[in-house]
């Protein structure tokens, strides 16, 4: 094997969280040698296909503590407060810093920057550029990145697995994917900035490359995943693909029609209509702008009223925007009208947009503290892969994005402190252990008689997921899950590979990818089966309520070796919102403190 490589801090992620980290740690300190591992072109790393916006308080009639009152609301009193008043705090200075970089945020006619309405917010405090807005954030971020030439990035890689000595993490082993080696980079700190999973689900409004594995290589490492129960399924996905109708399209007037042509949201204890021809909404958080949650919930009960419409692609509703007029929708939502009209076969100016829920988002990931530390030394973790957590059991649509440059920033902060006084790395020791990584992949590579195929396992694990783990769930759905995943995981031993070939193997990537999402899975079902209440995105049938007395915690799952992980729960931080209903469509309770 070639020498190992090495850099002060590894960064292995290219997305919006990789590359706000990045930048931290070259503005800080410019000594510091940083790498950026990332399976594809980090142009190409799922934030680019970010459509609506991201959240902060700007304007006069806003502020910081409604902004953290909408999101502990919405997240069913699961966040941890002290870091969603962190969070709030900074996410302001971390949008105007990209608009220094150069992102071209929408602009109101006097040259304000613009903020719209989005689902679980009281009032309108979501920067958007037009409805591309990751594609813009990740331009300026790389853009800006190309700045510092002690970033080295390894663009195409893949890692395979973190290399802990003396307790620490020390690097990663990765794939070069043009050559297929595996390489030892070392690094005294490293930061996961792996994105999501929601390709555990089979129909989701993510890219192919989310299949968890950073939160795969962090749980084999002994590292706990936080509230993975917790997945988000957003109510407007175009039905066949599950590609994202973004939350925007309601925010700028859009409206859910049940077969009746009913805006059947009104009997889901959601609040009054918006009136959609006011321009300034004035009562946000209200039936359409609800919740993801409680919106994708309504799909179901609809769906078992017989109110829905049946499409090719499963049943569905109608998201209507024709009455926004072909200007506004040209203006505002110009990649939703693209969208219908590729993947729908509708023009939106003309007819109303087929949708259904999909799976979007996972609350949970690798546990980190409010500085992106993970619990074992030297490894940091931060984006949609980390749980923080601001999240907790419901994300509010557009707090992703601020998300990964607010703590993007900490964890390179954080990283680039911790090296300062970790001590030397064990090299000789860490490439020992990527040598060992190399003879594990050609072993998979070259196995003479295995009888599984990928896309088998796959497909067992695809539906134990969507038809025991889905919106709504319960003691026997899960169970069943649970089991299947067992078998799926036992069977991954018996993988067979027809590819043999070194460069860019992309079945090979595909078994590695498959055996991170199963781990990943486990994680998810089992930490469902034990939370044995209702709260955001977790709703179980059998256990209809929240639980505040047994379940104000987070769930922490543990790898083990065989059979299920192992469950711990922590206590949530509460700093000044105690507890209370979650209400839509009125004005939020008073809350301490302000
Ligand atoms: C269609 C869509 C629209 C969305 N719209 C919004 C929105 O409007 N507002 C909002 O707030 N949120 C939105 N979200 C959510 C938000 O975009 C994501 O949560 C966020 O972009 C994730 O960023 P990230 O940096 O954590 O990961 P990603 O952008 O997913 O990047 C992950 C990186 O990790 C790398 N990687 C992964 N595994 C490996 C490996 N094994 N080896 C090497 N590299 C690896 C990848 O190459 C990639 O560079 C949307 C999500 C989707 C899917």
């Amino acid at each position: 094997m070639s020498e190992a490589l090495q850099h002060d801090i590894v960064i292995v992620g290219g997305g919006g969280a990789g590359l706000r980290a990045a930048i931290a740690v070259a503005e800080l300190d410019p000594t510091l040698s940083v790498a950026v591992v990332s399976k594809v072109y980090p142009m190409r790393s799922h934030t680019v296909a970010a459509e609506g916006g991201a959240a902060a308080v700007i304007k006069d009639n806003d502020s910081l503590d409604a902004h953290c009152y909408d999101t502990i609301s919405g997240s069913d009193w699961l966040a941890d407060q002290d870091a969603v008043e962190l969070f709030v705090r900074e996410a302001p200075k971390e949008l105007i810093q990209l608009e220094h970089w150069g992102c071209p945020w929408n602009r109101e006619p006097d040259g304000h920057v613009a903020v719209r309405p989005f689902g679980g917010m009281n009032i309108e405090r979501t920067w958007f550029a037009a409805d591309k807005t990751g594609f813009h954030m990740l331009h300026t971020l790389f853009q800006t990145l190309l700045k510092y030439d002690e970033v080295v990035r390894y663009d195409e890689w893949f890692a395979t697995k973190l290399l802990v000595e003396d307790g620490r993490c020390q690097g990663v082993a990765a794939i070069e994917l043009r050559t297929g080696q595996v390489r030892c980079i070392a690094a005294k700190a490293v930061i996961l900035s792996t994105g999501g999973a929601g390709r555990i689900f089979p129909f989701t409004t993510n890219g192919a490359i989310k299949t968890g594995d950073g939160m795969a290589l962090a749980y084999r490492a002994g590292v706990p995943l936080k509230d993975m129960e917790f997945v988000q399924y957003h109510p407007t996905g175009l039905p066949g693909t599950g590609i994202l109708i973004t939350e925007a399209a309601r925010s700028e007037g859009g409206v859910l029609l049940n077969k009746h042509g009913e805006r059947y949201l009104s009997n889901y204890d959601l609040g009054e209509a918006l009136d959609v021809h006011d321009p300034k909404h004035p009562q946000m958080r209200s039936m359409e702008l609800g919740p993801r949650d409680r919106l994708s919930q309504a799909f179901v009960k609809e769906h078992e009223k017989g109110n829905t419409i049946d499409s090719p692609f499963g049943d569905v509703v109608h998201l209507d925007i024709r009455h926004l007029g072909e200007k506004k929708i040209n203006k505002l939502l110009p990649f939703v009208r693209e969208l219908a009209k590729n993947y729908a076969g509708i023009d939106p100016v003309h007819e109303p947009i087929p949708v259904r829920p999909v799976v979007h988002y996972m609350m949970g990931g690798i546990h980190t503290d409010v500085d992106t530390a993970t619990p074992l030394p030297g490894l940091y973790a931060v984006g949609e892969c980390a749980c923080i957590s601001i999240n907790g059991a419901n994300r509010l649509g557009s707090n992703s994005l601020t998300k990964l440059l607010v703590f993007g920033a900490r964890a390179g902060k954080a990283a680039a402190q911790y090296v300062g006084g970790c001590g030397a790395i064990s090299v000789a020791a860490i490439q020992s252990q990527a040598v060992d990584e190399q003879a594990r992949i050609t072993a998979l590579l070259n196995k003479p008689d295995g009888s599984e195929r990928i896309v088998s396992l796959r497909t067992d694990m695809y539906h134990a997921m969507e038809s025991g783990a889905g919106i709504f769930r319960d003691e026997s759905s899960l169970k069943r899950t649970c089991e299947t995943l067992a078998e799926v995981r036992g069977r991954l031993r018996n993988i067979q590979l027809d590819d043999r070939s070194n460069c860019f193997n992309t079945e090979l990537i595909a078994a590695l990818e498959l055996e991170n999402m199963i781990d990943i899975a486990n994680a998810v079902a089992h930490s469902a089966l034990a939370r044995t209440e209702s709260r955001g995105s977790h709703q179980r049938t059998d256990f209809p309520d929240r639980d505040d007395a047994n379940f104000l915690k987070h769930s922490m799952a543990y790898r083990t070796d065989e059979g299920p992980p192992r469950l711990e729960y922590l206590d949530v931080v509460i700093t000044r919102w105690p507890p209370a209903e979650r209400t839509y469509g009125a004005k939020p309770v008073e809350t301490a403190g302000e």
